[in-house]
This record gives C-alpha cells, sequence and structure tokens, in this order.
C-alpha cells in the first residue's frame, strides 16, 4: 500500500541553539534509524514541521546536506507552530515530512563566479548552498557572500563566518542600523554591497534569498548591472499547507511555490514575481 503522503515521520529534537532573539536552531534526528540513514535532501529544500493539535509549518532545512546523522531547522518564532515548537526542550519529538519543493541549482553554479546576496532569516534556506561552496571551492571559480540584516544580532550563523571566508568565501555583512551600535562593517542595504560583486558576465550566478521587497531590490540593482535573468535565483515564500500541490495556497499566477519553487529562475517567474524593471 501506498504511504499516506500527509503521514509525518517522528524526529526527535538533539540540540537547540539560540541564534538571535527568537530565532533557534533545532537540530532533529528521526527517531527510525531506518529513515535517518536514507534521508538526502538538496540545498534549497525544505519539510514540512507538525505539532499534534497545532498544525505544521515550512522551515527550510539549514545543515549541509552532507551531514547524515541529523539535519537542522532554522526557526523564527512567528505563529501557532513557531511558537509551540519554541517550547519544546531537547528529547521532545516533532512530526516531520519532506523533504519538498525545487532546490538550488547547484550542479549549474560549477566553474562559476557564485553571489549568494542574502536578507534576514533567509540565510537559513540558502545556507546548505553555502556549505556545498565551502566543501568543494575549487568546483567555483569565486563564491562571493552578501549579507544584510536590520540589526548585527539577527545576522545568523556567525559563529561559521570565519570558517566560510578560510574556504575562500568572499564575505560582506551590512546591516540597516549600525551607527548606535559597535559596528565595524557596512552599513546600509544590501544592495549598497553590490559594488563588491564582480562585473557581470555571462559566468555570473546570484542566489538571493530574503523578504521579497529586498529581492525585488537586488534583482532591479543587478539587472541594470548587466546581469542575465537566466542567471538570477531567488527562494520565494508564501503561505503553504500541504506542500504537494493540493491546496492551493502558495499559488502564484500559473506556479505553486511549493513544488515547482521555492527556487525559481528569475526569468521564470518575473512576470508574475512583479514587475521590477
Ligand atoms: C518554503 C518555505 C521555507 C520556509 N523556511 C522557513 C525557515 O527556515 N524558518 C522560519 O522561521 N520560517 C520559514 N518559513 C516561514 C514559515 O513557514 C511561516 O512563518 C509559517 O507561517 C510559520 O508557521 P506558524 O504556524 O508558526 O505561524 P502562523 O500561525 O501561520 O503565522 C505566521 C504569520 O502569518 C500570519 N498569518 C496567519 N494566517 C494567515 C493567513 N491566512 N494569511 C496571511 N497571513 C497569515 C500571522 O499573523 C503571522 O504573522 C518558510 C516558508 C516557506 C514557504
Amino acid at each position: 500500500m501506498t504511504r499516506n503522503a500527509f503521514i509525518p515521520n517522528q524526529a526527535s529534537i538533539i540540540k537547540i541553539k539560540a541564534e538571535a532573539e527568537n530565532i533557534s536552531t533545532f537540530t532533529l534526528s528521526f527517531q527510525d534509524k531506518n529513515v535517518q540513514d536514507h534521508y538526502t535532501f538538496e540545498p534549497g529544500q525544505y519539510n514540512m514541521l507538525s505539532l499534534p493539535g497545532i498544525g505544521e509549518a515550512a522551515i527550510s532545512i539549514s545543515s549541509s546536506p552532507h551531514q547524515r546523522d541529523a539535519l537542522d531547522h532554522t526557526i523564527r518564532l512567528a505563529g501557532r507552530v513557531t511558537t509551540a515548537v519554541s517550547n519544546l526542550k531537547v528529547g521532545d519529538s516533532i512530526g516531520v515530512r519532506g523533504p519538498y519543493g525545487r532546490p538550488w541549482p547547484v550542479k549549474e553554479l560549477e566553474g562559476t563566479d557564485v553571489a549568494v546576496i542574502v536578507g534576514g532569516t533567509g540565510c537559513a534556506c540558502v545556507k546548505p548552498a553555502i556549505n556545498i561552496l565551502t566543501d568543494h571551492m575549487t568546483d567555483f571559480k569565486s563564491a562571493t557572500v552578501l549579507y544584510g540584516s536590520k540589526v548585527a544580532q539577527e545576522l545568523l550563523f556567525a559563529d561559521e563566518y570565519s570558517y566560510w571566508q578560510d574556504q575562500g568565501v568572499n564575505l560582506h555583512l551590512t546591516v540597516d542600523e549600525g551607527r548606535s551600535l559597535d559596528w565595524p562593517f557596512h552599513v546600509g542595504v544590501v544592495t549598497t554591497l553590490f559594488d563588491k560583486l564582480k562585473k557581470a558576465s555571462p559566468d555570473s550566478r546570484a542566489l538571493i534569498s530574503g523578504p521579497d521587497i529586498m529581492m525585488r531590490f537586488c534583482v532591479i540593482d543587478l539587472l541594470k548591472r548587466g546581469w542575465s535573468r537566466k542567471n538570477i535565483f531567488l527562494s520565494l515564500e508564501r503561505r503553504m499547507d500541504c506542500a504537494i500541490k493540493m491546496c492551493g495556497h502558495c499559488q502564484l499566477g500559473p506556479v505553486y511555490v511549493c513544488q515547482d519553487g521555492p527556487v525559481f529562475c528569475y526569468d521564470e517567474i518575473e512576470h508574475v514575481f512583479g514587475a521590477v524593471a
């Protein structure tokens, strides 16, 4: 008999790490060893995390695909499910179904200059792609990460930055509000870092993840700088309930974000994502 696609596998929380105020990374391991051993995902994919009687939420997988014994989800307290998850402790159970969705086109990035442009908690869904870049740096011409958040305290995965840089990532950080704090780096929205990018060429690729408004301004700027629509990839977040193209909540024109995305090439969605140029 076919397994019901809505039945989650149970996982145990084996670690909880506070990343920022109201944002924590939950490390999960499936209770069924067979499920854990066979679970694989690609960077940019997400799981539906569930608690009985409360509900389900789509959450990106934020650990490296190379880590096989557990998987991370970095969760911002937003509403019903995420608030309930934030009250869980190490050893508690959580339902997991997935992985779902179209990942970042990591294989197609080989031999190119990769720019990862991130806003706020958008870093969770692109971090596994950064892990691939750092693990296989010689496969790429270059890797630049431009990461902006409102305040310095909300920059995620800060303890990994020096490792990323040691592996050859050009990392540039910025915050919207930095002057009153002891912030030694750039101040301004993430597009104000775009002069740090290599000049656009047929080998330029951009992965963008963050709030829609930030991604729109990034695309406008990249297009002005001569980037091709075909070389810009975005990860979209929309309200979704089923993750399997049934409920229709995440429909955006002709596409379903849950399965056709969440990662899209900009030239596929420019007419439904919003006219930007
Ligand atoms: C592909 C994907 C990946 C994601 N990855 C992450 C991740 O890595 N980390 C993370 O923290 N979040 C992630 N999210 C966002 C997360 O799924 C949502 O924030 C989700 O709504 C949280 O569930 P909740 O039950 O806690 O919040 P909800 O109770 O659903 O509330 C969340 C927010 O939505 C509002 N809301 C509630 N119902 C509606 C409605 N019907 N229409 C419009 N707004 C409504 C609420 O007021 C609140 O502001 C991702 C979403 C997608 C689609």
